[in-house]
């Protein structure tokens, strides 16, 4: 039954030892989209096996670094990057002692501080990019090992970027992940000779761990944001859309506020397709998301909710003001013009608004309202916006 089909190797330490298959009765259904996606997922298992042999060796170190291993399992657990970062610091001072720390990540602007731990102006530091190639870091980038100072104030090729006087033992570590250096973890201390290889040892482990939890905080919220987006047009999709709606209509129910829903669908988008091209009618839809979130208010929840429609639920409005913004909200798309082979085209919309009634059960008969009063303007004549007549209104 399979006609289409999308795959992705999982890699492990960048050896493939397995696969992640999808298949589907539908030809043609896997795109170029999907493969992103498919990408994000994979690495997201390959990094789970990767963090569960990482924990399998460090039980096996028990006896050598019993601390470590607790300190690393815990940095694992925790997901949100900044709480991670903040969290590997916290951890790193039980297994190694130091007066200041801070943890480096490679960005596309260079070397970017993304944490610091008792630094005198951490918040000066904390969130920039380093202003030139750091020579300490470089030389562990090459040399692929920790780098030890015995003494950062007797080293030329320590900088002290501010206030660093106090710095005198100095050690910095590559973070690795999947063979890569993804940053760097510098720990600093008042005494002179305070690093040894020895400690280097200890806490290369602990700076790979790092990496990984780095890594699985980044994937996370990337995973998290791509399953509330729609790809095309950036905007909620239909999921995240009925999620956050029925969180909205039992809070308007709570309050006895109101909450209305505007459906918005383009008219003729069929014959807009065949006369235009499917390319340009995308760049309709991602048009429509741009423009209209330009316009909205930060509570309104705009998503693209099928095809060619689109969906917008507006907390803290009445029917009446819906009215208006879908007035507005038809003036915004019909002033969109796509350039088709030199030609500027445009395309029109037809709108259904409904208002939560005193019976009206959930977000989904709110939603049917709307498109009962959508259907209603595309029997009109289309381009136009259609209130659905509410039977028992609140605000009466
Ligand atoms: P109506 O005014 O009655 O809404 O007519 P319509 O042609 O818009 O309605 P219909 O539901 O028959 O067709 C919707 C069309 O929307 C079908 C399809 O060609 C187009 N469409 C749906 N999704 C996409 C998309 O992602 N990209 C493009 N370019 N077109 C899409
Ligand atoms: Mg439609
Ligand atoms: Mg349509």
């Amino acid at each position: 039954y399979i006609r289409s089909f999308a795959g992705a190797p999982i890699l492990v330490q960048g050896e493939v030892v397995a696969f992640l298959t999808l298949d589907k009765a539908e030809p043609n259904f896997y795109k170029e989209e999907h493969v992103g996606l498919l990408t994000v997922f994979s690495n997201f298992v390959g990094i789970a096996i990767q963090n569960a042999r990482y924990l399998e060796s460090a039980t096996k170190k028990v006896e050598e670094a019993e601390t470590l291993r607790k300190a690393s399992s815990l940095v694992a657990s925790e997901l949100e990057l900044e709480q991670v970062l903040k969290e590997i610091l916290v951890q790193l001072e039980k297994v190694m002692a130091y007066d200041s720390a801070s943890i480096f990540l490679a960005t596309q602007d260079g070397l970017k501080v993304m944490a610091g731990r008792y630094l005198p102006n951490n918040n000066a530091i904390v969130g920039h990019t380093l202003p030139i190639e750091d020579k300490l870091f470089e030389e562990i980038s090459e040399s692929k090992t920790a780098l030890i100072l015995e003494d950062a104030q007797q080293d030329p090729r320590f900088l002290g970027f501010g206030n660093t006087g106090y710095i005198r033992g100095w050690m910095g570590l590559p973070m690795y992940l999947r063979g890569q250096i993804i940053g760097y973890l510098s720990l600093d201390n008042r005494n002179v000779g305070a690093y040894t290889i020895e400690s280097a040892n200890l806490i290369q482990s602990f700076a790979n761990e790092a990496a990984i939890a780095i890594e699985n905080a980044r994937l996370f919220r990337q995973v998290q944001t791509l399953a509330i987006t729609d790809p095309l047009t950036s905007v909620f999709n239909r999921r995240y859309f009925f999620e956050i709606g029925a969180r909205e209509f039992r809070r308007s129910i709570r309050h006895n506020h109101p909450l209305s829903l505007l459906l918005i669908d383009i008219d003729h988008f069929k014959m807009f397709n065949d006369r235009y091209g499917h390319l340009a009618g995308d760049e309709v839809l991602k048009r429509i998301g741009k423009e209209c979130q330009k316009f909205l208010r930060e509570t309104d929840i705009f998503a693209r909710f099928g095809g060619e429609e689109f969906v917008l639920l507006l907390p803290e409005t009445t029917a009446k003001d819906a009215t208006i913004i879908a007035e507005r909200v038809l003036k915004i798309i019909s002033d969109i013009r796509i350039e088709v082979a030199g030609e500027l085209v445009s395309v029109s919309v037809s709108i259904g608004v409904s208002e939560r009634e005193l019976d009206t059960s959930d977000i989904n008969e709110l939603f049917e309202y709307a498109d009962k009063a959508l259907y209603k303007a595309k029997q009109q004549g289309r381009g136009k916006v259609m209130m659905w007549e509410p039977r028992n209104p609140i605000n009466s």
